[in-house]
């Protein structure tokens, strides 16, 4: 049975255009284009979250002190889009609250799982309850199926398993997902190229557990 359901765009292929083909800027058609194409704003919160120093991507690194904590970013950012070391390579986003009269904690994202610890994530699942028994299979209204054969990583949790992004979005996810979910071009162009995002190798035990605990120093 054909478990593709045409999506109409691929977008992780749109967001990916974001940047322009060497990687030395941004393609300003496509900004355009999505600023209409995610509601609420959410894009335009999203893009300030990757433009505003507020994100952090740490990745952990069992080569302790082999480095003296020095590291190329664009090569870290390279790894994460590995086929091979990818999907296998410990990583936490943390993002830092900008609204601090609102929340002074910091938020949590985990694209892959795609959870986010924010108010706006948790209204989005409230709406599970609200849900009633009469409907045959409420999660199928969070999850949507595809073939991997599209290549489009948005959003995605599992192999054909996608999060329903009309369902459950927030600025962080899109922001994270536009980081790891697109090219790795994408990725390097906020961490090496503007260095709006932080792009972090942990090899030391001690500080990748503090990470757990969502402490940003
Ligand atoms: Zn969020």
């Amino acid at each position: 049975m054909e478990l593709c359901q045409e999506r109409f765009l691929n977008y992780s292929s749109l967001l990916s255009s974001l940047v322009n083909e060497d990687g030395t800027g941004l393609n300003d058609t496509t900004v355009a284009f999505l600023h209409q194409l995610f509601p609420n704003d959410m894009f335009v919160k999203a893009f300030s979250l990757l433009e505003t120093h507020n994100i952090f991507l740490y990745v952990w690194s069992s080569s302790e002190g082999s480095n003296n904590g020095i590291y190329d970013v664009s090569a870290l950012a390279e790894t994460l889009y590995d086929d091979n070391l990818g999907s296998t390579t410990l990583l936490r986003m943390i993002v830092q609250s900008i609204d601090q009269e609102f929340s002074k904690e910091p938020i949590y994202v985990d694209v892959s799982a795609w959870f986010c610890s924010c108010s706006e994530y948790s209204e989005c699942l409230q709406d599970l309850t609200s849900i009633t028994i009469a409907d045959e299979d409420p999660l199928d209204k969070y999850f949507e199926i595809y073939s991997h054969s599209t290549g489009d990583c948005f959003s995605r949790i599992r192999e054909n398993m996608y999060m329903n992004t009309s369902k459950t979005l927030c600025q962080h996810l899109l922001a994270g997902a536009i980081l790891l979910q697109t090219s790795a071009k994408v990725l390097k162009y906020f961490t090496a190229v503007k260095q709006t995002v932080s792009l972090i190798c942990i090899s030391n035990k001690d500080d990748w557990l503090k990470l757990h605990l969502n402490i940003v120093e």
